[in-house]
């Protein structure tokens, strides 16, 4: 059974995968991969080179033009290895209107790889507790509202208020 924020983080992949083109081949071959791999949620079909990490929060339908200031990364270990070597991939950041029934697409953000690498400081580590309490894990928290604006392209829906 999938929680309700997986669901979320799922449907928010599929939209980027049905409304954005891979940035290598330009195709729309961006295919969801398995939960197991960590901070990629995206691979390109077409080009098998693009890979992508996408994050999915919920706006209220009279804020669409605002972001958050600070979203939930995933673990913060990988994340660290991901930063020593140099391989950040693309973020997308999909905007959810919660609705009666499903969710309605507001905006789709991309923040490419090498943005995330030049700004290092948006990412803050939180300790979280899982396994219903019993272990705590290193995560990391993405502050969004801290990255210069260029370094967000906005690739569906309208941009945010300057
Ligand atoms: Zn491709």
């Amino acid at each position: 059974m999938r929680t309700e924020a997986q669901g979320l983080g799922d449907w928010g992949e599929r939209e980027v995968a049905l409304k954005v083109p891979c940035q290598i081949c330009h195709r729309k071959k961006l295919t969801p991969l398995e939960d197991s791999f960590p901070s990629l949620d995206l691979i390109c079909k077409g080009c098998g080179s693009y890979l992508a990490q996408v994050k999915t929060v919920t706006v209220a339908a009279s804020k669409v033009n605002v972001r958050p200031s600070l979203i939930r990364g995933a673990g913060w270990n990988p994340l660290q290895t991901q930063m020593a070597i140099g391989s950040m991939r693309d973020l997308y950041v999909v905007g959810a209107i919660k609705g009666e029934a499903g969710h309605e697409l507001a905006w789709i953000d991309r923040v490419p790889g090498p943005a995330l690498l030049a700004n290092a400081h948006i990412y803050e580590k939180r300790i979280a507790k899982i396994h219903g309490g019993k272990r705590l894990h290193p995560m990391f928290n993405i502050r969004l509202g801290d990255l210069p604006a260029a370094c967000l392209i906005t690739v569906f829906g309208e941009p945010p208020e300057a």
